[in-house]
């Protein structure tokens, strides 16, 4: 899915950690089979080459995903849409990352098969059925987050207790860390990896965090970020340029966090605010100078605030 995963878990005899590990494999592959854009037999492979013309079953997992993505489409008014794969691929995101800036005429053409409202969902009949034609479905903003959910439920089932899960930066914090505290993680500084903007501590909670320096391409000086605004069909042009957002679990978590991207500091952060048990820190630069918004307040946020 063009991601590691790693899956640290922590107390527990060297016998029942080599059985998790292989256990762990055999679920990544299978999530893999399904969500997997790159292999041509998945689930999400199917759909986008038969939605388009009939209705077409899908996993209940799958529905799962896909009521999400509709329901973050709903909440961020349309900044979030999964069916921005065509674009993705006249960007140049997909399949390869080669990046290229398309011509008005293809943005236009693409564009016209483009929009979530046009992805049917019919929860009885469990199909999905695309309205307009040429369609395809893009889970590249939630389908990591949903695996680390699975693997964490995995090892929830096999009594595991702490535990930290990390597909791509989309991380789930099983429990507390082996010292007995939150777990904490460390929001890099966009610019400059040697240095962290905050900490964020969790527990039995995720995070999700993407930055712009990580999936990119540069043409004549421009830089053009992989998440799409589905109402221009171009990439994102606010100044976020990193965001974190904490939620019970990794699937919302990602899909709020990209939506940032496309949404702008101010009113992410009203949705943050808004959307309960969720919380972020954006990242902006403007001028060169960067600046975090936090959806939430504590004294060490305020700190941190006065330091920038
Ligand atoms: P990463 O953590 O790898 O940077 P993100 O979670 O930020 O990835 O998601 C970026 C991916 O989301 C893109 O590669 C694409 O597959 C998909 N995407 C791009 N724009 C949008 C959008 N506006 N809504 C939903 N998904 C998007
Ligand atoms: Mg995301």
């Amino acid at each position: 899915m063009g991601t590691m995963v790693s899956v640290e878990i922590a107390g527990n005899s060297s016998e029942s950690l080599s059985g998790i590990m292989e256990k762990v494999w055999e679920e990544g592959e299978r999530l893999e089979s399904v969500f997997s854009r790159y292999l041509p037999g998945s689930e999400i492979s199917r759909i986008n080459r038969e939605a388009g013309i009939s209705p077409v079953s899908v996993s209940n997992e799958m529905m799962e995903v896909l009521s999400r993505a509709e329901d973050i489409s709903l909440k961020t008014q349309g900044a979030f849409d999964i069916s921005v794969g065509p674009l993705m691929e006249i960007w140049g995101f997909f399949p390869e990352r080669k990046g290229q800036v398309p011509s008005e005429a293809d943005l236009a053409d693409t564009m016209a098969r483009v929009g979530w409202r046009a992805i049917e969902l019919d929860r009885s009949a469990e199909t999905i059925h695309f309205s307009r034609p040429g369609m395809e479905i893009d889970l590249g903003a939630l389908a990591k987050g949903y695996v680390v959910d699975r693997l964490v439920d995995l090892l929830r089932v096999e009594g595991f207790e702490s535990a930290m899960v990390n597909a791509g930066g989309d991380i789930y914090c099983l429990g507390e860390n082996p010292d007995g505290r939150k777990w904490r993680i460390g929001v890099e500084h966009p610019r400059d990896e040697e240095e962290i903007l905050t900490v964020l501590e969790l527990k039995d909670r995720a995070v999700a965090t993407s930055g712009d320096y990580r999936n990119y391409f540069i043409n004549s000086r421009l830089r053009y970020s992989h998440i799409i605004d589905p109402r221009t069909g171009r990439p994102g042009e606010s100044q976020v340029v990193e965001v974190s957002v904490m939620a019970p679990d990794c699937m919302t978590a990602d899909g709020l966090a990209t939506s940032m991207f496309v949404m702008g500091a101010e009113k992410g952060i009203k949705l943050l605010r808004e959307i309960e048990d969720v919380d972020g820190v954006i990242v902006t630069e403007e001028n060169g100078k960067i600046e975090l918004h936090f959806s939430y307040f504590s004294a060490k946020n305020k700190s941190m605030q006065a330091l920038n």
